[in-house]
């Protein structure tokens, strides 16, 4: 196959991602690869002749190609792939930039391995994007088709909006006729008409708005969600200390989806979205009597965001300096205005942005190898962390009739359009943001709630407890915090929490309430005993390994003490993410962006000296999950799980991968390149060891250095992602709970008895939030190790062994 690749629309973070995931996976599947410069455009303008010839030729003229090291020739095909271009060949400008000269009159470039080199790191789109008008009509697509048949290709991976995507389906679906007519017409032979009768197609979605429906994410939206929180981060300590309110004005046009996550990320107090606009007639009056409420109770900042496309019920548009009208005439707040604008699109992807797109182009290749012409096109997209595939139109037509539903003023149905979790992302706001007058349940079925944190700190543990706060405010509850864990509770460290009092626990990382590991069994009797003495109906406890084994305590401790009889959860928080059955932990999010942030930098040391291999040691303890991931959203060339430990084998074939793959680098071209090794990967081969051994078996090829995460890994702020979970599951904890409670409430006072039941972990599981009683997680457990028994990111280490060429270049020795 041959297959092309480009990226259309407006750009997004992780859009180069995709072609680097592309690039090599279709390499690796033996197929020719090509990329699309200036989205659909390029496909048009397509490549002048002169150029044509010279850089379709599989082994034709080696304009663009380096020559080969001395002795790998016998690589054979492979390399040629590695080497096709020179790996700089669009890193140093596309066209008509400086630097450009080679890709003059070129749009659609063959490709090689090493061309896609380091594209991680990079915002944007290397390969470029545009709007192409010409392609709207059928002349241009026929254009666009004959390039393509010229240069043989047959494939088509398409990375844009839904507007993008339904360009792909409209060139697709008129393919047989375009080929009609460049038959008629005479510019392509018989024989090309046939090889080419069908086009494959597959979409992914690049966008910041996350504006597409059957997929919970779109490509470039978690890392503009980023850019997003940070601005608002820094506007939150200016807007503290003059106790000013800011409007934040941010990008999504029809798509409230970046405008509410950060609202719930960021602990706003008011958002606008297209979605669920306010009343007409209303709003005004209750924007104000809210934002008041808040600084009746002592909140000194005020922040509202403003989605572009916002609007009232009557569909009027409501722009930011409307609002702050608004609040400075009726409020007298010092009151500004910050449009985010294009700052929302750039800079690194985070490290979501480069886990997802490699995951998601592994998956269009495949898609595409797979499709015949009965198949749909797919669009590749991904529900919770699972990857799929869906009829590209369907999801278009479903993106559309949100935008439909809108401008029909049929809001719940655009609500129900957009995923469910965006719905209960909105509940979560209103449940964390406003404050009521009265509670909303009645003197009996109010609880007191103890929160506790177990184990050590991870990002979102603080936003977890501010949510539950809120929560429990809202609703007539009393929030109690145990500082520093059972051993706090044992010292009555403990405190009830105000509404005010955890403002600003949405961005803080460490844990605000203190961790301890201990466990309850230090003194069962005394945590029971105390239990007893707060009188507390409810138990919430988030923390890692020791929170799940400080559950199964006090669930088995039901037996001798009844003030264990009261329902209790677990909600995963931890760096490790090594609680069994979930997926995701809270905090494993941050500590993966804090290891890509230090990695870039690791590299960027490590690629100045050209030929430096450097072993990153990375937290997790028995659990290899942060260095795995963390591997595949570094392009990591080796990682280290202690699942799979290390032995001499594997060293040797280590150093061999590495001395041949510095061989094949180009003279001048070496890079660095990273080792990720977990910190129990073993005990002998220890970093320093490895790091040692590599630099005595580099030789003149390539030299070693080490670096350790350490507790850097449990991140500074909060990733938005982490903070966004950390109150959808938060609620939910509370629900489950307030649920239990009410069971319990059915039973006489005197013989209360739990069910197992009521004690549980929340979990993620594929593409649902699951409920599981703790005793039933035990069976999935490897107590010892302290960590589930099956790892469902272990597979991804033959990905990252795959993204590097590692079979090959060792196979072919
Ligand atoms: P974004 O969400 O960033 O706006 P998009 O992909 O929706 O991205 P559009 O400008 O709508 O952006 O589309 C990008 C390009 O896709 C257009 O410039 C055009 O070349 C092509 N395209 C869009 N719709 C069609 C269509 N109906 N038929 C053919 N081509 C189309």
């Amino acid at each position: 196959m041959k297959l092309a690749v480009l990226t259309s629309g407006g750009d997004s973070a992780g859009m180069n991602a995709v072609v680097r995931a592309v690039v090599k996976t279709a390499i690796i599947k033996g197929c020719e690869t090509w990329i699309v410069r200036e989205g659909y455009e390029g496909l048009v303008r397509g490549n002048s002749e002169g150029h044509r010839h010279a850089h379709s030729t599989h082994n034709g003229d080696k304009g663009t190609v380096t020559p080969r090291a001395k002795g790998t020739e016998h690589l054979g095909d492979f390399v040629h792939n590695l080497r096709y271009g020179d790996g700089e060949l669009l890193k140093d400008g596309t066209g008509d930039h400086p630097g450009g000269r080679t890709l003059k009159g070129r749009y659609i470039v063959r490709v090689g391995w090493d061309d896609v080199r380091g594209w991680f790191s990079e915002g944007g789109t290397l390969i470029g994007t545009a709007r192409s008008t010409a392609f709207r009509t059928w002349e241009g697509r026929l254009t666009a088709a004959h390039n393509m048949i010229k240069e043989g290709i047959d494939a088509l991976v398409v990375c844009g909006g839904d507007g993008s995507l339904t360009g792909a389906d409209v060139f697709r679906a008129e393919w047989p006729k375009l080929v009609a007519e460049l038959r008629q017409q005479n510019k392509i032979t018989e024989e090309q008409a046939t090889n080419h009768a069908h086009l494959k197609i597959v979409g992914l979605v690049g966008s910041i708005d996350n504006d597409m429906s059957m997929t919970d994410l779109t490509i470039g939206a978690p890392t503009a969600l980023h850019r997003i929180c940070e601005s608002i981060d820094n506007i939150n300590s200016t807007a503290f200390s003059h106790s000013r309110a800011f409007v934040l004005e941010v990008m999504g046009r029809h798509c409230g989806w970046l405008a509410l996550m950060a609202g719930v990320s960021c602990g706003a107090d008011f958002i606008f979205i297209p979605e669920s606009p306010p009343n007409a007639d209303t709003w005004e009056d209750e924007m104000c009597q809210m934002i008041q409420r808040h600084r009746d109770v002592g909140k000194r900042k005020t922040i509202v965001i403003v989605a572009e496309g916002a609007h009232d019920s009557k569909l009027q548009p409501i722009r930011a300096e409307f609002v702050k009208d608004v609040l400075s005439d009726r409020l007298g707040l010092d009151t500004r205005v910050t449009t985010l604008g294009h700052t929302q699109r750039g800079g690194k992807p985070c490290a979501m942005d480069r886990i997802l797109p490699t995951l998601q182009g592994v998956e269009a290749v495949e898609a595409l190898l797979e499709s015949t012409p009965d198949t749909p096109s797919y669009m590749i997209g991904v529900r919770e962390n699972k990857i799929t595939r869906v009829p590209l139109m369907d999801a278009v037509k479903m993106t559309r009739e949100v935008a439909q539903a809108i401008s029909e003023k049929n809001f719940p149905k655009a609500m129900s359009l957009r995923d469910p979790e965006f719905s209960e992302s909105l509940e979560g706001f209103y449940a964390t943001s406003v404050l009521e007058t009265e509670p909303k349940l009645p003197h009996h079925l109010r609880m007191r709630v103890a929160i506790m944190h177990v184990g050590a700190p991870a990002g979102g543990m603080n936003a977890a407890t501010r949510a539950a706060v809120r929560y429990c405010i809202r609703q007539g509850h009393k929030p109690f915090a145990i500082h520093n864990g059972f051993v706090g509770l044992l010292d009555d460290n403990v405190h009830q929490l105000s509404w005010l009092g955890v403002d600003n626990w949405m961005t803080r990382g460490g844990s605000e309430l203190g961790t301890n590991r201990k466990l309850p069994d230090i003194d069962l009797g005394a945590v029971a005993a105390k239990f007893q003495h707060y009188n507390f109906h409810a138990f919430i406890m988030i923390g890692g390994f020791e929170a799940f084994s400080s559950l199964q305590i006090l669930e088995q401790g039901r037996k001798h003490y009844p003030a264990f009889n009261i329902p209790m959860v677990h909600l995963p928080a931890t760096i490790s993410n090594n609680v069994p059955l979930t997926e995701f932990s809270l905090g494993s999010d941050t500590s993966l962006n804090a290891l890509v942030d230090a990695c870039d930098a690791i590299k960027q040391s490590a690629s100045a000296s050209r030929n430096r291999v450097f072993v990153v040691e990375t937290q997790g303890g028995k659990c290899g999950y942060i260095a795995t991931m963390g591997a595949l959203a570094t392009g990591a060339c080796i990682v280290y799980t202690p699942e799979r430990g290390i032995d001499l084998d594997m060293l040797r074939n280590d150093v061999k991968y590495l001395k041949r793959r510095y061989a094949l680098d180009a003279k001048g071209k070496s890079e660095g390149r990273l080792v990720l090794r977990n910190e129990v990967a073993s005990q002998v081969y220890t970093t320093e060891v490895i790091t040692k051994m590599f630099k005595e078996e580099g030789g003149e090829l390539f030299d070693s250095r080490s670096a350790s995460l350490g507790h850097t890994l449990q991140g500074g702020i909060p990733s938005p992602m982490d903070r966004a979970r950390a109150v959808r599951l938060s609620l939910k904890c509370m629900a489950f709970l307030e649920r239990h409670h009410q069971e319990l409430l059915k039973q006489s006072a005197k013989s209360k008895q739990a069910s197992p039941e009521s004690a549980a972990v929340i979990t993620i599981q594929g593409t649902s939030v699951k409920w599981v009683q703790v005793q039933d997680i035990v069976e999935h457990a490897d107590m010892k190790n302290r960590r589930g028994k099956h790892s469902w990111w272990d597979n991804y280490r033959e990905l990252v062994e795959a993204l590097v060429a590692r079979p090959q270049i060792l196979a072919k020795g």
